[in-house]
């Protein structure tokens, strides 16, 4: 019969080579069934190695996130300094390129959001490439103090003050104002506004836009800046270079980046009557992350393409110069640069909900994960090892904690995770927590915040150890 020789054949070498592809396509089917290696979900550098674990790329560097937790414990945070330093890059890069392209005449300058994450490991990489500041508060600044003083800063670099203008805030800024440093207060209400008639320098101003976007933030009760209708009866306004708005983090299209633009440059060019010097748009953050993995999310290349050819536009139109960009996007940058990894210490099932177990986790969403508590923030979730189980359990996941509270259903839905009792040990990567979650962190029930560690040029640096019971007994006043 025919089949006899063909299963022969199988035995041959040749043959072996023949079945590679077949494993090839396996593997790029887990690969594919956690979404990782798609730019779009910025998971370009993430893929399943041959062990079935989770390999993250750095260039032509990788690491094997199952054996680096082996070594070093969890509950772990792992830093990727070189993800920021490739999405500043980008983002300057490819906002010039369309000013170039479209002709625009004004600059643009980026501003890192310093409260989305003030870890040197990530601030200094986005400096690095280029990044400017936008701090939010007297303490922020002070760390631009520190690195001015160790001369870490060339002189070009421009530092924007958000947040409320305290004295203390106010004489630092007026310090760093005289050591030669561009430092430019933005004026949040009538206060400032009459105080910083006394300062020397540029000014920005903020305007709370009367327009709603889909968003993480109810808008009704922003409490920053003038409304539109007080900033054109102020007038005239000394030094006034920038006029600033901030809508929202984590805006959900495209449209609710650009009709708040719109409006903001027909402000722009009323402002200018009275104010020849303005000549800058400060758009504030809200350039968002696709966190869930789900939805088809906008990307950074098309929302600054929208964003320079609307300006040019609607400028042409109104016949006012083009100002210049300013953008302070931080989630955008930092929250794809960490992953928070974590075992799963116990299993138990879900009261009622027939085949639901929870997994529980050596951490704590309420305390590492604060958004998950704090604004129902969902992430992707994946294992580290035994990625390549066909067996999967449908769960959700519970923190460590003493409290009920500390918990991540998805959304009341659930994730899907390797079936405990298939694995010898599971461990799972929250993934994009870079943005925000560490400066929020605490210590509910006294646990360990998880350790940090910093990948970079192929290796593994400890930023911050695992506290122990000690450290955190210190912080109570023990
Ligand atoms: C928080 C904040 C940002 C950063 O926002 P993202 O949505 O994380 O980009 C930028 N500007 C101001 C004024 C902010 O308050």
């Amino acid at each position: 019969m025919v089949q006899k020789p063909v299963a022969k054949v199988v035995k041959t070498p040749v043959a072996k080579k023949k079945k590679k592809p077949a494993i090839k396509k396996k593997k790029n089917g887990f690969k594919k069934f956690w979404k990782l290696g798609i730019e779009e979900y910025n998971t370009q550098d993430f893929d399943v190695g041959p062990d079935a674990e989770l390999i993250v790329k750095e260039g032509n560097f990788q690491y094997n996130i199952f054996d680096i937790v082996k070594k070093y414990g969890t509950s772990t945070e792992i830093m990727f300094p070189t993800v920021i330093e490739n999405r500043v890059r980008d983002l300057i890069e490819t906002f010039n390129a369309y000013i170039k392209v479209l002709g625009y005449k004004g600059k643009f300058f980026y501003h890192y959001a310093m409260k989305v994450n003030q870890n040197k490991e990530f601030v200094l990489p986005a400096v690095a490439e280029g990044a400017n500041l936008e701090v939010s508060s007297a303490n922020e600044l002070y760390l631009v103090k520190r690195m001015i003083e160790k001369d870490k800063f060339n002189a070009k670099i421009r530092v924007i003050c958000n947040g409320p203008k305290t004295e203390k805030y106010i004489s630092l800024i007026e310090e760093l104002k005289s050591k030669g440093l561009i430092v430019i207060p933005i004026i949040e209400d009538e206060t400032e506004l009459e105080r910083l008639t006394k300062f020397k320098g540029e000014v920005g101003i903020r305007v709370n836009l009367d327009i709603k976007v889909q968003s993480h933030w109810d808008k009704k009760f922003n409490r920053y800046g003038f409304t539109e209708e007080e900033l054109l009866r102020i007038g005239k306004i000394k030094n006034l270079s920038v006029l600033h708005y901030h809508i929202s983090k984590q805006i959900e299209n495209v449209q609710g980046i650009i009709k708040p633009l719109k409006r903001a440059l027909s402000l722009y060019n009323q402002l200018r009557e009275k104010n020849p010097g303005l000549d800058t748009l400060d758009i504030g953050g809200g350039a968002g992350v696709p966190f869930e993995k789900k939805k088809h999310f906008y990307t950074g290349k098309s929302l600054i393409a929208q964003i320079v050819k609307t300006a040019k536009r609607e400028c042409d139109k109104l016949g006012t110069k083009h100002p210049n960009l300013i953008v302070e996007w931080g989630s955008y940058v930092a929250a794809p640069a960490q992953i928070t990894i974590y075992k799963i210490i116990a299993e138990k099932t879900v009261g009622n909900k027939g085949n639901m177990k929870w997994y529980v986790i050596d951490g704590s969403f309420m305390n590492d994960l604060i958004d998950t508590w704090a604004i129902h923030q969902k992430w992707h979730v994946i294992p580290v090892n035994h990625m390549n189980s066909r067996k999967l359990e449908k769960v959700w996941l519970a923190g460590a904690s003493c409290d009920s509270d500390d918990k991540y259903t998805a959304g009341g839905t659930y994730i899907m995770l390797p079936r405990l009792s298939e694995t010898d040990e599971l461990y799972i990567a929250v993934m994009d927590t870079g943005a925000y979650q560490d400066s929020l962190a605490s210590h509910h029930c006294l646990l360990s915040s998880p350790a940090k560690l910093i990948a970079q040029n192929g290796e593994i640096k400890i930023a911050r150890r695992r506290e122990l019971p000690e450290d955190v007994g210190k912080l109570f006043g023990w």
